[in-house]
């Protein structure tokens, strides 16, 4: 399995912001000689012929791979912009001062418990303390490492690609279930015959909420300061700090509860969970302001880009299907309601479920059947993924709930 790994950047800022300039300047040198030459001759220079003119031109401090990996870089936009230029794509056109190293795994070493990266001969290489679960790895595991700029942090980090080799192989028997990302919880998870878990996450609609006032009444004393002046950076400063803190707080809310769902979906026996994409929310269809921020709060793409990786650790594969009409729809009767607050009402039969409920049981229905309305809401139980034991302003202390009292009866919360 590949996966990504984060890890703090202990090298000096001096240190790390020379790598990332002189990636800029590959990467820009690379950009300005091919339109100067393309002014000149009026043809395309070939992307062979422009590393070799680059490689010629300028020494670099990089390894050879690092150097190409920013070559690469440009030409690999300017594919990107002749792939989308019916819809706008734009060719690259900007010169970047800084840019993300990369290094490839030719220039990766393993000894003693650190990665030794290469850069230009005659230098030495950078060493990066890795974790010793991954220090056991072979050598072979460590497919890419790169040095990135993180704006919101105003800091650097590693992402170490690792490739474990390992793969687990698909599931082949077991059952479907669908999960509901909603608006109120987190996710709603429903089986075959109809059971949901609810999984609920208090926190992270009240860290949303914190973060959204707090950056409101600090962007309200920033607006009443001379632009640029010393408070007014100061304020910046603030802002950045709130930022990149509930950033990370929602990231480790978001792994508990996408944990606690992959755990739900092995202890169920599954086979495959399908998602409903709601990539249609919280972009073009405007919610009122509330519900809007609500939606917009929450990274719906990184809880599913953590279901992936996590289901996928257990043979278990995420399908995404359209969620249309999933939570207007009533699973008795087939008409459509507009669900208010929490509860499901319908106008023709009566039926009344959770709103979140009724949605994870028709993609359920969706799922295996190929319609609505196959599937009825079973039990419907909540699970908290974790407990956070502070308030979202003093700390980010959170720990794991035993599932035993995680798990309580709907009137419970
Ligand atoms: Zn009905």
């Amino acid at each position: 399995m590949i996966r990504t790994h984060i890890l703090d950047c202990h090298a000096p800022r001096s240190e790390a912001d020379a790598l990332n300039r002189e990636s800029g300047r590959v990467y820009t040198d690379t950009l300005v000689w091919h339109y100067r030459i393309y002014r000149r001759t009026d043809h395309w220079l070939s992307q062979g012929a422009a590393e070799k003119l680059n490689d010629s031109l300028s020494p670099t401090t990089l390894h050879a791979h690092s150097r190409d990996a920013a070559q690469q870089a440009f030409y690999k936009a300017c594919k990107t912009a002749k792939a989308t230029r019916a819809e706008g794509g734009k060719y690259p056109h900007k010169r970047k001062f800084y840019r993300t190293t990369i290094w490839k795994a030719t220039g990766i070493r393993l000894t003693d418990g650190r990665l030794l990266l290469a850069r230009a001969r005659g230098r030495e290489p950078i060493a990066v303390v890795i974790p010793s679960d991954l220090a056991t790895l072979p050598k072979m595991a460590f497919v890419e490492m790169r040095l990135v700029y993180d704006q919101i942090a105003m800091r650097h980090r590693w992402h170490l690609v690792v490739d474990d080799g390992m793969e687990v192989p698909l599931r082949t028997e077991g059952q479907t279930l669908a999960a509901d990302l909603g608006e109120i919880h987190p996710a709603a998870v429903a089986n075959e015959q109809g059971d949901v878990v609810i999984f609920t996450a208090r926190d992270l609609r009240a860290l949303n909420q914190y973060r959204n006032k707090r950056l409101a009444s600090l962007q309200t004393r920033q607006s009443r300061l001379t632009k640029r002046s010393r408070r007014w950076k100061k304020m910046q400063r603030r802002k950045a700090y709130l930022l990149a803190r509930n950033n990370r707080q929602r990231r480790d809310i978001e792994h508990k509860v996408t944990r606690a769902i992959t755990n739900h979906a092995k202890a169920e026996g599954a086979k495959r969970l399908v998602v409903g994409d709601i990539r249609d929310i919280g972009n073009g269809k405007r919610l009122n302001t509330n519900a809007q921020q609500k939606v917009s709060g929450w990274s719906h793409g990184r809880q599913i880009a953590f279901l992936v990786y996590k289901l996928a650790a257990e043979g278990i594969v995420l399908e995404r299907q359209s969620e249309a009409y999933s939570s207007k729809t009533c699973p008795v009767c087939g008409r459509h309601n507009t669900p208010k607050g929490r509860n499901y009402r319908c106008a023709r039969c009566g039926f009344v479920g959770h709103r979140d409920a009724v949605g994870a049981v028709n993609q359920e229905s969706q799922a295996v059947h190929g319609a609505f309305g196959h599937v009825q809401v079973g039990s419907v139980k909540y699970r908290r993924a974790f407990m956070r034991r502070s308030s979202p302003d003093t700390g980010h202390v959170a720990r794991e709930v035993h599932p035993a009292d995680g798990s309580r009866e709907a009137a419970g919360l």
